[in-house]
């Protein structure tokens, strides 16, 4: 049977955030982390970027005399110098084969390396530092047959299945899937019996983030 990708995918509101680099550095991740995926999402992206680019070029270009177009082009070499590519971490066979960059750039030392906390019978949760204390983003792992309890209100929880499957009210998220869960949603997710169901997942408050974190700045989209 042909590798069909995904079934559950991040929603178009926050696929045209990422494309407009306005989505946070955490969702970001998780977006890029299911694009890696996800061919259907990638197609999506890409023609949202098209329609940003094409609005972009239709407004009237900018003349920049002499000076101001040699000080864009030294900020270039310079930006082009600080942001010189790391050395790819070596990681374990496990974590190369289940997580995908952008994600695996944030797991140095792989997945069995993260510092696990125990959060209830059969589920442990890493956090991880993606550099915004303001979003919530941790690897956890459930246990066969495990469940999640529901979580706190006034938040949007987005969750991508890395390894294994879970089951909740909406249905079956397997590896790649993305389940977007909303304050009013009853979300108890359990792991199937199969073994070990590993996601990530990024929590954010209310906030609005405003391009702070561009494309140009963070250029997580895989090529
Ligand atoms: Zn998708």
């Amino acid at each position: 049977m042909a590798d069909t990708g995904p079934l559950h995918h991040p929603e178009a509101e926050l696929l045209l955030d990422y494309a407009a680099g306005k989505a946070s550095q955490a969702a970001s991740v998780l977006v890029a982390t299911h694009l890696a995926l996800c061919p259907e999402c990638r197609q999506r992206v890409r023609e949202y970027e098209a329609i940003g680019g094409a609005l972009m070029e239709s407004t009237p270009p900018v003349a920049l005399s002499g000076d101001a177009l040699s000080s864009v082009m030294a900020r270039l070499d310079q930006t082009w110098e600080e942001e010189a590519p790391k050395p790819a971490p070596v990681v374990d066979e496990e974590t190369l084969r289940l997580v995908p960059e952008p994600l695996r750039s944030y797991l140095s030392a792989g997945i069995e390396a993260l510092p696990w906390k125990t959060r209830g019978l059969g589920v442990r949760e890493a956090v991880l530092d993606l550099g915004d204390p303001s979003v919530r983003t941790s690897l956890i792992r459930i246990a066969p047959g495990r469940k999640i309890l529901s979580h706190t209100h006034g938040e949007v929880e987005r969750t991508m299945v890395l390894k294994g499957a879970y089951n909740d009210s909406t249905g079956r998220y397997a590896r790649g899937d993305v389940a977007v869960g909303t304050p009013e949603l009853d979300h108890t997710p359990v792991a199937e019996m199969g073994g070990e169901c590993l996601c990530l997942t990024v929590v954010e408050g209310g906030l609005q983030f405003t391009g702070r974190f561009s494309r140009l700045l963070n250029p997580l989209m895989p090529r």
